[in-house]
Order: structure tokens, then sequence, then C-alpha cells
């Protein structure tokens, strides 16, 4: 007779609430039912992990992905989801965006998805039309989902590149903000921030549209094309608009790129604006002198300097969370014959956890909680899963990452296990990677085998 279904021993625990202290963890049916002496629950579990020399994690969070963007929805779920057992990831929030009445189609998507996730997930879902914008109380009330996207790089090409009827200007915005500041349960909008009048003038036409085939056009001319600043003044309009309807608080920019906007942010905060900011792992990793193809992805990675500031503003606090902008594609679609001609986008996800632990904690930049703080607690937070989510303690889910900092492991995408027959961070050494990824109480990933169930993974109804 046990105690516990599962009991993970002799580990040091992290969290950013209490910081790092040594402690068994107990787990009965989905949640965490006991946090206790060390070595007190051993012997007291059906499962047992041994975690002596290894650090217990909240399960690491990627609130940036696009599942369902090159593949269907369906196979994404799957092969990505099992990846990402791999790197720690236990929960994911995935961007989707389709033309038509969310009312009329998500049914179809959950019946995709609820089948084939092995970890929980939650959709943030892109508005691309007045249309869309009238049915978020019907979304928010009827689907449980409270967050949402406003793509400022879609304005003025949401009509040719969706059909839809709108051109996705501020006064569409404006109207977004407005209908969510007015749903009286938690929500979230992420906000891609892009002043495409000032890029789309510099790339001489609308790279959203047309992509004509350049034998020179490379990185760094991309980088010119979608300079930080049409970045930054973006993210200042949006939430300054925001504020407007006193939204501030659930304003978050996605995928901080250049330091000056990261900077700004600060600025934002000491000015009064309370707002989240996110930066994704591709900016912290790559730089626009070293980069091809395989990081092509919008905003584009920029340059040492901005990279230095991404990682001071992570430290400061400045940066709350971290994200991939995953998306899964293979070498045979994603490369073309030139740059201009390969696709946006690239996985991440499951290399998110070991590349902080790595180059943020083992390299000094920031403390253990922080990073645990930046990949999980704060991104609970942010999209309204907390404390569900994103943490260690009793009656939260018991979404675990047991870790080895001193193993390392060099990335190859046959390690990572998931969809993609390419990683743009191929042949990095990190370490960091878990020996164990729990999922609501379930062992799901075992020292290099995934053993999780395929389908025990469910959408996070909001609000939790
Ligand atoms: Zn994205």
């Amino acid at each position: 007779m046990t105690d516990h279904d599962l009991v993970v021993t002799g580990g040091t625990v992290v969290t950013p609430e209490v910081g790092e202290f040594e402690a068994d963890v107990a787990a009965d049916g989905d949640v965490i039912s006991a946090i206790a002496a060390p070595g007190s629950l051993a012997g007291e579990g059906d499962t047992e992990v041994d975690a002596t020399g290894k650090y217990v994690l909240p399960g690491a969070i990627d609130p940036h992905t696009h599942h369902g963007i090159y593949r269907g929805v369906d196979e994404d779920a799957k092969s990505e989801s099992r990846g990402n057992l791999v790197g720690g990831v236990t929960t994911i929030g995935n961007f989707f965006r389709r033309a038509g009445s969310y009312e009329e189609i998500m049914d179809d998507y959950f019946a995709q998805t609820e089948p084939n996730y092995y970890h929980d997930y939650f959709f943030s879902l892109g508005l691309l039309s007045f249309e869309h914008v009238e049915e978020i109380p019907y979304i928010v009330e009827e689907l449980g989902i409270t967050s949402f996207k406003w793509y400022m790089n879609y304005k003025n090409a949401a009509r040719e590149k969706f059909g839809v009827d709108c051109d996705m200007r501020d006064d569409f915005g404006d109207a977004f903000i407005q209908k969510l500041a007015a749903v009286d349960v938690p929500t979230t909008l992420g906000y891609h921030s892009e002043n495409v009048e000032i890029t789309n003038a510099l790339a001489g036409g609308n790279p959203y549209l047309e992509s004509e085939p350049d034998e020179d056009y490379d990185y760094e001319e991309m980088v010119e094309e979608f300079p930080g600043y049409a970045e930054t003044q973006s993210m200042v309009s949006g939430a300054a608009l925001a504020k407007q309807h006193d939204y501030d608080d659930s304003f978050y920019a996605v995928h901080i790129s250049s330091g000056r906007t990261a900077n700004e942010l600060k600025e934002l905060r000491k000015a009064g604006y309370d707002l989240w900011g996110e930066t994704t792992l591709h900016y912290l990793a790559a730089t626009a002198d070293e980069a091809g193809a395989e990081f092509k992805v919008n905003p584009p990675v920029r340059y040492e300097e901005d990279q230095e500031v991404l990682w001071d503003r992570l430290a400061d606090g400045t940066i709350q969370t971290i994200g991939c902008d995953h998306i899964a594609n293979v070498s045979e679609n994603k490369f073309g014959e030139t740059f201009t001609d390969s696709l946006l986008g690239f996985p991440g996800s499951s290399v998110m956890l070991p590349f902080i632990l790595t180059e943020g904690v083992g390299e000094g930049r920031i403390s253990l909680p922080r990073a645990v703080e930046v990949t999980s607690t704060n991104s609970a937070k942010a999209w309204n899963v907390y404390p569900k989510k994103g943490t260690i303690q009793v009656g939260s889910d018991a979404d675990l990452a047991v870790v080895d900092l001193d193993e390392t492991e060099t990335v190859t995408a046959e390690f990572l296990q998931g969809g993609s027959d390419y990683s743009p961070y191929e042949g990095m050494e990190l370490a960091g990677w878990p020996t164990h990824t729990v999922v609501r109480g379930q062992i799901a990933y075992e020292n290099g085998d995934v053993v999780g169930d395929k389908g025990y993974g469910t959408h996070i109804d909001r609000p939790i």
C-alpha cells in the first residue's frame, strides 16, 4: 500500500515564488498533492522518480506556437506535443487563425486536436474581421477561449491573404480592444507589432502578399526591410490604444525582437503602463549576420547588440515571457532555391528550456528561478492558466520537468522527436534536458523515450 500515485524524490525544486529548495513532490490523479521534506516520501509512491542531483521545475509553457499552419492541426498536435516532451514543455498556446466564423468552425478543430495532444494546450484566436470581433462573447463563453491575437502585419493585406471583408486597419483594432475590455472574465490580447506602412515601403511592396524570387536577397536585407523602430513604434501605438480602453494589463506584445523595443517597453512601464512583453527563443539564439533560411521568420533575428539588450531586459523583469513562434515544417518545403522562396517559420518549442538553462543560467545572465519564471510561471499568468499551470504548489496540475544540468546533448532533429526533419538549433550543445517529463501526474517522457499517451492532453478551458 502506498500513499501516492507518483512521487519525485531527492530533487531540488525551483519556483519563482519560493526559489530553490530540496523537497519530495507527490501527485495524486492530475494534481500535486504533497510537497514534503527531502526523503520523506521515498517508498510512498506507486511510481517513483529519483531526482537526486537534478532540478524539479514546473513544466515549461510555450505560449506562442502555430500548430496547423503548414500541416493539419491534427498532425501538428500529435507530432509537436510529442516532441515537446523531450524539452520539458507540458503546455502550449496555439495562435490559430481562420477566415470563417469561429462559431461554425471551432468544434471541428477541437475534434482534430483533442485526440492528438500529449500535453495540455489552449487556443488563442487571431481575429481577422469585424465579424470575428462580434464573435468574442461567444468564443469566451462557449469555447473557453479567452485569448486573442491582433496581427498588425496583416493590415491592408487581410482581404487578399485571407479572403475576409476587412483591411485590419486601426478602426478594426479599436473595436477589437473595446470588445475585449467589455468581457467580464480575464482575457489576453497578443499583439504583433509592425508598422506595415514603413516596412512595405522599405520592401518596395507587400512582402506578405508577393515574394518575387531575388537571387541577392538575404537575411541582412530582410532586417533592413523590417527595422527595429517599425516594431517599436507599433508596440507603443498598440499599447496606447489598449490603455485608452483600460485594457493595458491584458495587452501582450508578442515576439519582441529588437533591443530598441525592449528598452521602450521599460519606458512604458515607468510611465505607468501595465503590460506583458515576450521575446522569442531565436532572438536570443541567432543573429542576422550568421543566419540563413533556417532562421527566416518575421520579425527577423537581428544583431548581437539587440541580443545583449534582450538578455538584460529579460534579467531586469522588463521582458517577462519567452515563446518560440514554433512552426512545424519539413526541409523539403522549408528550404527553397533562394532565401526569398524559403518558408517563414521553424520549430523551436522543445529547445526553449534547455537553451535558457544553458545560455541564460549557465552563462550567468539570469538566475534559475528567473529562468523558470520566464519559461513557465509568467506565461501561465499572462495567459490566465495560473496557478493551475506554471508552478509547483499543492493543488496545481502535476506538470513537471525533472532536468539534469550536468548532462549535455547535441541538438539534432532526431533527438528532438518532433515532426520536422531539421532544427535551426541543430549542433548546439545544450544542458538541462529532462530525464523525466510529467504531464498531469503521468510520466510522459522518460530517459529518451516518449511513454505518454496521445490524447491525454486536453484544451484548458478558461477562465480556469
Ligand atoms: Zn507567431
